[in-house]
């Protein structure tokens, strides 16, 4: 398969190395050239489909024979060693329970199937070292650490917003050790995203062999689709119009949401559920793209002010408001509002739900009521043990702690505080 860059100055590359490049030269977001829909046979029989085997189907052609097939087997095997329940709320409304991986956050899939298509690709070379370096607005540095710790030949460094994580996260991508450093970034989300883009356009870096694995990195964004196709086996016997709701920050999950509709999945409609960081939403508004300085919320892993994935977004709509009004809408919510829907769902269903989901559930209900007969689901892209600050005394329970949690709990974190790109530039020219 060959990827263009989406700022159209680049040369087209491979998937391998759009993998190990992560941005394109260009500043530009890679993108597939092609995208061909699976077979119809596909759908009629995916129930009859393992995960793996659906998994396979839908990523393939992305790969092509980049990876021979029996390796890309054993990487989804690997990548997927946990469930995906959907749990039903109420009539016609699911849970899509992404959270039940290693760091509990849906981003373990994008992080283990990356790490080990990097180990695939450096598995010849015992030489080469490739940094990842990532901004992480919450859940991304844990799952990226998790899921790269140990991984041969690649050093992985972590930026985040000193005192805008919570607890359990900084833990999570703080405490492992070996391969793995967080820099505490005195400042927000998108000065983390910033730096990191600026490094991997520096040219003093050049031989550093950085990539990233925001879900700027196709290989973590890609198999984001992976659990829509899961959801949807799930709920095929229903026979009713599907309505998928993302509570979204950077937009890649929803963004593969809308590749696997490419790919043939029938969704009827999308909906890109944020927090008070509105940018989509004013976009689908007036057709003017004006992304702003994010703002904290409750729902901290969406705090972003421009979301990295949304060019792709725009590129699968031909950048046209009229296709986006097909099937695509997106609605910004508040803490108030994200606070009373968690009350209001724990009361009618006894369904622990933390911000983010929340948030996704505020969406999605919102558009049900413009389509009667649909059937709807929410992506819980989290555990609410990773937001018991929030979670705890709004539901006034106490929650138990996964074994996942207990075991970063008593560790003790390890960060270097930084504030300059400069800093960042040092740090990245002495290590490696
Ligand atoms: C990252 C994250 C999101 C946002 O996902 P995007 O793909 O960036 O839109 C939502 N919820 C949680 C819990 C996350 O960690």
């Amino acid at each position: 398969m060959t990827y263009y860059s989406l700022n159209h100055n680049a040369p087209e590359v491979s998937f391998r190395e759009a993998v190990i490049q992560g941005l394109a030269p260009d500043k530009g977001l890679y993108f597939p050239k092609t995208i061909t829909p699976l077979p119809i046979s596909f759908f009629e029989h995916i129930e009859t489909l393992t995960n793996e085997e659906i998994a396979f189907g839908a990523i393939r052609q992305f790969i092509g024979n980049e990876i021979p097939e029996n390796e890309l087997r054993q990487i989804i095997a690997d990548t997927l060693c946990f469930d995906f329940p959907i749990v039903k709320m109420e009539e016609n409304v699911y849970s899509l329970e992404l959270f039940h991986g290693p760091t509990m956050a849906f981003k373990d899939v994008g992080a283990r199937f990356m790490a080990r298509c990097l180990a695939y690709f450096n598995r010849n070379n015992p030489e080469t070292r490739n940094t990842v370096l990532v901004a992480t607005s919450g859940d991304t540095g844990g799952a990226v650490a998790s899921g790269f710790l140990g991984v041969k030949g690649v050093d992985v460094v972590i930026l985040y917003p000193a005192g805008k994580v919570s607890d359990v996260q900084e833990r999570q991508l703080t405490t492992l050790g070996q391969n793995i450093t967080a820099l505490e970034v005195d400042g927000v989300f998108d000065d983390c995203q910033d730096m990191v883009k600026k490094a991997f356009l520096d040219e003093d870096l050049k031989n550093h062999n950085l990539t990233s694995a925001n879900s700027i990195n196709i290989a973590r964004w890609l198999p984001q689709m992976f659990y829509i196709f899961f959801a949807y086996k799930q709920l095929k016997r229903e026979n009713k119009p599907l309505i998928v709701s993302c509570p979204s920050g950077n937009f890649g999950n929803i963004c593969a949401a809308i590749m696997a509709k490419r790919l043939g999945l029938p969704i009827a409609y999308f909906v890109a559920s944020t927090n008070a960081n509105d940018t989509v939403p004013r976009f689908l508004e007036n057709g003017k793209y004006a992304p702003k300085s994010s703002v904290a919320t409750i729902s901290n892993a969406m705090d972003v002010g421009n979301p990295s994935n949304f060019i792709r977004i725009q590129e699968l709509y031909h950048n046209d408001l009229s296709e986006f009004e097909k099937d695509f809408s997106s609605f910004s919510f508040t803490d108030d509002e994200t606070k009373s829907a968690m009350k209001a769902i724990y009361e009618n269903s006894g369904y622990i739900a933390e911000p983010h989901g929340a948030v996704g559930y505020l969406g999605l209900k919102k558009e049900m009521a413009k389509h009667p007969g649909s059937i709807g689901i929410f992506l819980e892209t989290a555990h609410p043990i990773k937001f018991p600050e929030t979670v705890e005394p709004l539901l006034g329970i106490t929650l138990d702690i996964p074994e996942q949690i207990k075991s970063v709990l008593g560790k003790e974190k390890k960060s270097l505080k930084i504030s300059t790109y400069n800093e960042l530039k040092d740090f990245l020219s002495h290590s490696g």
